[in-house]
């Protein structure tokens, strides 16, 4: 088949898969299982995939494996989608027909989307195998909303390294533009993300006594206070990143000085690297603050995703191909990487690959609410572009 013609033949077969993605989407919509828990998605998608002829692997208790086999020689390229969903209860009359049935757990990140795509894209791959140059390995990946990440597991399961992956592609709904549209960069995408627990220790007391107190909600007060300077007097400043306190807690009535505080928070930035200086000055002011006062901190830091970082020549294999599918105008460039962080990039430690985002966005289907919002929804077209994308990045066209 001509280029061309295949390309024809893969924007029809989306087209007439769109029905099945649609069906598989909600029909997991309706049965969402939450991080590590994802047992009947996985028998669902197992039997997805045999009903086509692909065998499976499962290298974890959830998520799995499926490989096609091309019809001409060519490199190993894996497909991604992470198929859990979140521990949160949903709103949205968009939704209403098949809402979430389990209390608890709702696909509000788009998770159920990715895993139809997928589906949708390994129904075009199987009809045009003879035409594949090499082999497909698709992922169905467990956990991507909870440390330490599925992909991590998936990883270092070897599974990937067996199949001998040469690059590694990815995809996320983004309710910021239509569907459609696919948005993209090189480099820098997404951030790596830490969460640190902090307590500061003081000494209680009555509150018209505080000399003979250590408040730690003053101490808490010029700890936040300096916080605030590192990012703005202690890094570079073409360095992007952020210091959030997301919870403070302290005390309990109005005369009593309290023996701690206890506060939470996260950081991003764009390398591992960057957190760790982060982490260390967090530290310095701890320590100075509270010995200054006479108390004391204890100081959890845990290191969640690194940052998602796009290889450059996947990425413009990705955006080439793209354009020939979608058209220039519906390829964007993304000018700055964004603050959110993503398990994709445990894969991209070892595998060369790029990670982009899908437009999901649109009023006619309520779904331009954010990510994590219980109002949280996609635009079913989406899966249209993704599958034909996806499809036409492995075929070469
Ligand atoms: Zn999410
Ligand atoms: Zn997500």
């Amino acid at each position: 088949m001509s280029d061309s013609d295949l390309r024809e033949e893969i924007q029809n077969k989306a087209n007439a898969y769109f029905d099945y993605m649609v069906q598989v989407r909600r029909h997991l919509h309706k049965n969402p299982e939450v991080s590590f828990k994802e047992f009947e998605t996985t028998e669902y998608i197992r039997h997805e995939l045999k009903k086509i002829g692909i065998e499976t692997e499962q290298p974890l208790d959830t998520g799995c494996i499926g490989i096609i086999e091309g019809g001409k020689p060519g490199p190993v390229i894996a497909l991604r989608a992470d198929i859990d969903a979140l521990g949160m209860d949903e709103e949205g009359e968009a939704k209403a027909d098949f809402a979430s049935e389990r209390p608890g757990a709702a696909h509000c990140c788009g998770h159920d989307a990715h895993t139809a795509n997928l589906l949708g894209t390994a129904n075009i791959l199987k009809d045009l195998e003879s035409e594949i140059p090499g082999k497909v390995v698709l992922i169905f990946q467990p956990a991507e909303e909870k440390l330490p990440g599925g992909a991590r597991l998936i990883r270092d399961s070897g599974v990937l390294q067996k199949h001998g992956v040469e690059e590694i592609y990815g995809l996320h709904m983004n309710p910021n533009y239509a569907p459609g549209e696919i948005a993209f960069k090189p480099g820098s995408f997404m951030s790596c993300t830490v969460e640190f627990e902090i307590e500061v220790i003081g000494k209680g007391g009555h509150a018209a006594t505080p000399h003979l107190a250590v408040d730690p909600i003053v101490m808490s007060a010029q700890i936040i206070n300096q916080f605030q300077t590192v990012v703005s007097r202690s890094l570079d400043p073409t360095e992007p990143a952020v210091i959030t306190v997301g919870k403070i807690s302290a005390g309990s009535v109005h005369n009593v000085i309290p023996a701690k505080a206890e506060m939470i928070g996260t950081v991003r930035a764009f390398s591992m690297e960057t957190a760790r200086f982060i982490k260390k000055r967090i530290e310095e002011i701890l320590k100075g603050v509270t010995e200054s006062a006479g108390g004391s901190y204890t100081f959890q830091f845990t290191e969640g995703y690194p940052a998602v970082v796009n290889e450059a020549k996947c990425t413009e294999k990705l955006a080439e191909s793209a354009r020939k599918v979608l058209g220039n105008e519906k390829v964007i460039e993304l000018q700055r990487p964004m603050m959110a962080g993503e398990d994709f990039a445990f894969y991209q430690e070892e595998f060369p690959g790029s990670f982009f985002f899908l437009g999901s966005g649109s009023d006619e289907a309520d779904s331009k609410w954010s990510w994590h919002h219980p109002r949280y929804n996609i635009d079913e077209k989406a899966m249209i572009t993704g599958s034909s994308l996806m499809a036409g990045l492995i075929l070469g066209v």
